[in-house]
């Protein structure tokens, strides 16, 4: 259990009331010294030992705000009394991501190397947006997109930058993707009032991710103009429905853009068929996006590759470091193919305002990072990425990768094998989906809608118990209008021992429920 990382009283050598500090300049190096070292030993604490409070908080809506004044103190505050409230008053309110049993949605790991990068990447304050505001983050940063490419077996002539999430990726991709039309002329002319543009149109598999439709409406496509392809029984876009529906928006006179298919979708992490996909793009000269912001990394462990199969295809691509790849938030990867793309790119974004602009920025060898997306300040993302894949190796990551899937896999042969429970998609990476069926469920029920009311309050049931113990966190969805719990592994510090346990949980609160 972690203890507090606070010594009761407030010490006069932290920069409190009274130390006359508070008017000018920084905290004391002996202060922050001082509260560094105690911050650290409460930081290996906790990763150590885990949390010492259910993962998923017990606390109501509103709880932490009431504790918390309503303005800002005029008179400084110890770090020693920012440290208690941070223990008794935050702390209660932290959903555990960083422990083992954390396996909702998908898992995100701070792992010690990242922490690490994130705390010298804050105190060297580089500002990543022209290559002279950081030159050593801007070549980083470029270097590890290519290293990382490369453990990702994606080909060469993949440009990589890093964004904030996949929801900004998937975003650019959409945004690269009107761009590639220049004869448009968006950029110059807008969307807006104009007769002479035809409605713009994009696809993605109805099990795609919704910030493909945040896409939709930021870029003024609008949600209409997303066409939701439907998926096959293994939720997978149905290339065939795919074709038909693009036909349909060029005979009524639309335009269509681009394609976003996903590798990992998040639900179910089903694989849209890219191969299909991409012959489809290159007939209509659309743009293809893929998204594989969860499952990309699983690619790092070589019988993986094929997840990828089509993908050199694409013409932009996002995987999420601080998905699965033991990198807090937000650490997000974004791929161009082709140099004439990155050109693209450049000309959707790049505008150099007077104050910004240096002789040397006419070298063409430099590279600015703020031309490659719509943020002029960057942070120095890079570090944690570089500590991560320099830390652990591709061989260590793709070791702890592989482990996540076997133990997947065998808990989805557990639960093949075990009867009043059935998996409900293939397991593609290291998500399992799954659900308990009340008695007599398995036989003919005459009454479909009822019956998935039954299934549907049994597992809600169990999902909430599980998540009040404390003990887990599990989330649920719908495949298919079924509804589905997922339990995903994906922390690095989880064990068989975790996987067991959580699942001998849920087994008894099935026989508790049933
Ligand atoms: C999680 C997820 C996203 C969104 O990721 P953010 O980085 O949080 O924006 C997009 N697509 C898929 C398939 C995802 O699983």
């Amino acid at each position: 259990m972690p203890t507090s990382p606070s010594s009761p009283s407030p010490s006069p050598s932290s920069g409190g009331p009274g130390t006359g500090q508070h008017l000018l300049g920084d905290m004391p190096a002996e202060s922050f010294r001082a509260a560094g070292y105690q911050i650290i030993d409460w930081i290996a604490e906790y990763l150590e030992k885990g949390p010492d409070a259910p993962i998923l908080p017990q606390i109501e809506p509103g709880e932490i705000s009431a504790q918390l004044p309503d303005s800002a103190p005029a008179e400084p505050r110890s770090i020693d009394e920012l440290l208690e409230d941070f223990n008794n008053i935050l702390y209660p309110g932290f959903t555990h991501w960083n422990s083992p049993r954390f396996m909702a949605y998908f898992p995100s790991t701070s792992s010690g190397p990242a922490i690490l990068g994130e705390l010298l990447a804050a105190s060297v304050a580089q500002n990543v947006m022209l290559w002279r505001t950081g030159p050593a983050g801007t070549e980083l940063e470029i270097r590890v997109l290519q290293w990382f490419r490369e453990m990702l077996g994606l080909p060469e002539g993949f440009h990589g930058h890093i964004v904030d999430t996949a929801s900004i990726a998937t975003m650019l991709g959409l945004a690269a993707a009107r761009e590639s039309h220049a004869e448009l002329k968006i950029r110059t002319l807008g969307a807006a009032g104009r007769d002479d543009l035809p409605p713009l149109t994009v696809y993605a598999s109805e099990e795609a991710h919704s910030s493909v439709e945040k896409a939709a409406i930021t870029l003024g496509f609008g949600m209409e103009q997303l066409r939701k392809i439907p998926t096959d029984e293994i939720f997978r876009m149905r290339p065939d429905l795919l074709r038909e529906a693009i036909r349909s928006d060029i005979e009524k006179g639309y335009h269509p853009l681009g394609v976003v298919a996903t590798v990992g979708t998040t639900s179910s992490t089903s694989i849209d068929p890219v191969p299909e996909i991409a012959d489809i793009c290159e007939e209509h000269r659309l743009w293809l996006h893929v998204d594989a912001a969860y499952g990309g990394v699983a690619a790092i462990v070589p019988e993986k590759r094929d997840i990828f199969a089509g993908c050199e295809r694409a013409d932009s691509l996002v995987v999420n470091p601080h998905k699965w790849l033991f990198t807090p938030v937000d650490c997000s990867t974004f791929y161009t193919r082709h140099p004439e793309v990155i050109e693209v790119m450049k000309a959707a974004f790049s505008l150099m305002p007077e104050y910004l602009s240096s002789e040397q920025d006419d070298d063409e060898a430099l590279t600015n990072l703020m031309d490659y997306g719509i943020q002029l300040g960057r942070r120095f993302r890079a570090l944690k990425l570089w500590m991560v894949l320099s830390y652990f190796g591709s061989e260590g990551l793709a070791g702890r990768l592989r482990f996540h899937m076997k133990l997947a896999s065998d808990l989805a042969t557990t639960i093949e094998g075990q009867s009043g429970v059935e998996l409900m998609a293939p397991v593609n990476f290291a998500t399992v989906c799954f659900r308990f069926l009340p008695e007599g469920a398995d036989g003919e029920e005459s009454d479909r809608e009822e019956q998935e009311e039954r299934i549907e309050k049994l597992n809600s049931g169990i999902m909430n118990r599980a998540n009040a113990s404390g003990e887990v966190f599990l989330s649920h969805t719908k495949l298919k209008g079924a509804y589905t719990l997922r339990l995903v592994i994906g922390h690095l510090r989880s064990s068989e021992q975790d996987v067991t346990e959580v699942w001998n949980l849920l087994t008894r609160l099935a026989d508790e429920a049933g």
